[in-house]
């Protein structure tokens, strides 16, 4: 089975039905990120049209001024969530500065609410990657996914020491940085996702909707730039999923059905 661990569902509007077909027929374990409170409810009940689907909750750093004086008002959305994301940091498309205090006062809101109530995060983290891997330090969150990492070689080695996860998406097709870290991720922290269905559309500048099934072209081109076999890659993404969400109490029919789709692939 594939893993697509950082994608908007609720922004398919009118091709959400062959999303979710794509990602049944596929068999497309997804990661549904919330951008914000509607954004979270809206894929509550999407999620409950598939156990493919993990519905998780978090402010995406674009919508943080509206929130930072809102906490404790989203606070049992946090604790509903299984998982936290997406959160994090812009400071390189969101280019209003003014923003930037408030995008730190929610991250670090949600960082804090991850450690305490042992939850995997997923990150967005354009031009703040060192700020975050010192957060994910000060609250000792091991349990990390950087989501589309394009930062600093740097940092993307000191976050390799601290154990976060990466994925890899869609902008492998066009980038060499990209494909520069594609290859230096360690096999046990390599995810892949798609972000769509708004990735393919932005990097190419076009009104293409980017649908779930992307991710097979993704792991192909991983796979060939790791020189393993898309198959290969299946089996290892899957496995370090797996293991990022083993013995949490809150994920266990999710590593159920993990378990359950390996056997079948096995089979
Ligand atoms: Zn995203």
């Amino acid at each position: 089975m594939f893993i697509d661990a950082h994608v908007h569902l609720d922004k398919y509007g009118d091709l959400l039905d062959e999303a979710l077909r794509q990602i049944e027929t596929e068999r497309i374990f997804t990661v549904a990120t919330a951008m914000d409170v509607p954004s979270y409810l809206e894929l509550q009940t999407i999620g409950a049209r598939s156990e493919l689907v993990l519905p998780t909750f978090g402010i995406h750093p674009r919508r943080a001024a509206e929130y930072a004086d809102r906490l404790p008002e989203i606070s049992r959305y946090v604790e509903m969530s299984p998982a936290i994301g997406e959160i994090g940091l812009d400071f390189h498309w969101v280019k209003d500065a003014s923003t930037y205090p408030a995008q730190r006062k929610v991250l670090e809101f949600f960082i804090a609410a991850a450690a305490e109530q042992n939850k995997f995060v997923n990150l967005h983290t354009k031009a703040g990657e060192k700020e975050i891997l010192d957060l994910l330090e000060k609250y000792d969150v091991r349990r990390a996914i950087i989501h589309w990492y394009s930062g600093p070689l740097d940092i993307l080695h000191a976050m390799i020491d601290f154990g976060c996860y990466f994925t890899i998406g869609v902008e492998v097709h066009y980038s060499d940085h990209i494909r520069a870290i594609t290859k230096l991720i360690p096999d046990h922290l390599l995810l892949t996702e798609t972000d769509n269905p708004g990735a393919l559309k932005w990097l190419r500048k076009n009104d293409e909707v980017g649908m779930p099934a992307a991710i097979k072209n993704v792991v192909q081109s991983v796979a060939e730039l790791r020189q393993s076999t898309p198959e290969k890659i299946d089996a290892l993404v899957q496995a370090n999923f797996a293991r990022l969400i083993a013995e949490d109490p809150k994920l266990l029919s999710f590593s159920n059905t993990l378990a359950h789709e390996s056997g079948r692939g096995q089979g």
